[in-house]
């Protein structure tokens, strides 16, 4: 998946299970930038192509970069609240977000509580980061591209093609999705819970037929 799909992915499943309300919006804004950090490990294609082959879908794509990167980013979210950061330095400006410059409650923000909260996010948006990749794979010109999950203690590799990369079906589902919970916020539960259905049924038939 595009680095878009994976954060609208991290947004749906956010709103899916009302984070917002029992976490605070800034769990929202975390599920979806942690949701593409599986993805460091292409950052080697800036400097070597050769890196980048070997590494891509293996290094940030086991779990053992999932669990250390997920504490890591909690933590320094929890010791800093960086997303607050972003939000007064003007980086974060949706009108929904808008409450992200303003102290928020210490319970959602601060203590054991919190730093448990915003890992299990993160971890939950990695796994899903994993399995949106194995099912979104190859394509036209394109071999599949399976990842490593148990990197490094073992090269067992997987991949599970459904739709090839780049197909355009995901993003319009998702962004779909957004707009109409943009429209109608009262509703935004139900209707990410639908997005992500229909996002999966999608997936399955187009891997059926
Ligand atoms: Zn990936």
């Amino acid at each position: 998946m595009t680095t878009p799909e994976h954060s609208l992915v991290g947004i749906h499943v956010a709103f899916a299970l009302g984070l917002h309300r029992t976490v605070g919006w800034r769990s929202v804004v975390f599920a979806a930038l942690v949701s593409n950090i599986p993805d460091w490990d292409g950052l080697p294609m800036l400097f070597d192509m050769q890196r980048f082959e070997s590494g891509h879908r293996v290094w940030g794509h086991s779990i053992a970069s999932l669990v250390l990167t997920s504490i890591l980013m909690a933590w320094t979210q929890i010791r800093w609240d960086w997303i607050g950061g972003l939000a007064r330095w003007g980086l974060l400006q949706f009108p929904a977000l808008g409450s992200l410059s303003e102290k928020p409650h210490d319970s959602q923000t601060y203590g054991i509580k919190a730093l448990i909260s915003f890992t299990c996010i993160a971890l939950m948006s990695q796994m899903l980061h994993l399995i949106c990749d194995m099912v979104v794979s190859g394509g036209k010109g394109l071999s599949s591209w399976a990842i490593q999950p148990f990197w490094p203690f073992s090269g067992a590799a997987y991949d599970y093609p459904l739709i090839p990369w780049g197909d355009v079906g995901p993003t319009v589902i998702l962004m779909t999705g957004i707009i109409v919970g943009a429209k109608r916020k009262e509703l935004v539960c139900p209707i990410s819970r639908s997005t992500l259905v229909i996002l999966l049924v999608y997936l399955m038939a187009r891997g059926a037929f």
